[in-house]
């Protein structure tokens, strides 16, 4: 199905994330990552692209997987890296699996990259699938501004010309204070942007794996967040206590406001997702 038709037929909807493995070397155990995460019966699953599309094959192996479980996947694909006849030829794959949902992405750049760039920003790649036909198409997008972008309002300039090309949904990066996807949402209607905009919300169990994240990603903790890390980051165990329970507070916050579809970025926990959704059980 369609990701916008879900959005039209539930009043909350929650997917999760998974990754491809890397290597055959751990691909059973992401497999059974992916199993326990499509028996919770989300709403999707989107599946993660590898930078520079050396694991393409296993993203779209995932998404298969998912598919045959009776779950909506929703395929990561990143161009920067890709030729524009590599991205026909995992177009043209997903089409005959009968693949709806592509999220287009441009990917990290990679550093000291010097390719011939057939795809500059995901906007290209948007109208490339748009061309191509057949399939319902999502794009990232940044509550906080993308780190490369000199303001959030040229990002949101961007954003739009993302969309007209073709884009039916949205997915925000992660963000640990709802007052900022309120106040982005806010922006982005004003900017003549109109698709649904899912909300990510990424369950913290690491604190040391999010500050490198929040680093990189030009994100901001909130203060409440990061006594929570500065108390708890050290025992893992307390760490994901309390990153789950302010993950589970985040969503129903963002559903009491009106949001009707939460992403969770469950990288392959099965644990962390069923927690999650045990503890929305009677709200979804
Ligand atoms: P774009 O939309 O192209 O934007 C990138 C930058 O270029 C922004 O600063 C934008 O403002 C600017 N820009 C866009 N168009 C123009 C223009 N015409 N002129 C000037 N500037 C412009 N990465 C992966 O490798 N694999 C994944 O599976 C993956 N999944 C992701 C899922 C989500 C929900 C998110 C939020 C990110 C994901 N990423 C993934 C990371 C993403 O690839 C990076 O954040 C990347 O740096 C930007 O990708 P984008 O698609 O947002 O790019």
């Amino acid at each position: 199905m369609r990701i916008p038709a879900i959005l039209n037929l539930k009043k909350q909807v929650l997917s999760f994330e998974v990754f491809p493995p890397k290597t055959w070397a751990n691909y059973e155990s992401v497999q059974t990552a992916v199993d326990g995460i499509a028996s919770l019966s989300p709403d999707f699953i989107s599946v993660t692209y590898g930078a520079g599309g050396g694991t393409s094959d296993f993203t779209v192996d995932i998404v298969n997987r998912i598919k045959n479980f009776g779950i909506t996947p929703l395929a990561h694909l990143s161009c920067i890296s890709s030729t524009k006849e590599q991205v026909l030829m995992v177009l043209g794959r997903l089409k005959e699996m009968g693949i709806k949902n592509i999220l287009a992405l441009r990917g990290d750049i990679p550093q000291n990259f010097s390719g011939n760039l057939q795809y500059k920003y995901a906007s290209d790649l948007v109208k490339e699938i748009a061309d191509f036909g057949g399939f319902c198409i999502g794009g990232a997008c940044y509550p906080e501004g993308h780190p490369e972008s000199a303001t959030l309002f040229s990002d949101i300039e961007h954003l739009k010309m993302k969309v007209d090309l073709g884009c039916d949904f949205l997915t925000t990066q992660m963000f640990f204070d709802n007052d900022l996807y309120y106040s982005f949402l806010s922006k982005v209607r004003d900017a003549g942007i109109y698709v649904p905009i899912i909300a990510g919300i990424m369950p913290v169990t690491n604190a040391a794996q999010i500050k490198r994240m929040m680093a990189l990603s030009g994100g901001t903790l909130p203060t409440r967040f990061k006594r929570i890390i500065d108390k708890f980051g050290e025992k893992p165990s307390a760490m994901m206590q309390a990153g789950i329970a302010y993950a589970t507070e985040q969503i129903i916050d963002l559903y009491a406001n009106g949001v009707r579809a939460v992403h969770v970025y469950s990288m392959n926990k099965p644990e962390i997702a069923k927690k999650i959704k045990d503890n929305l059980c009677d709200i979804l």
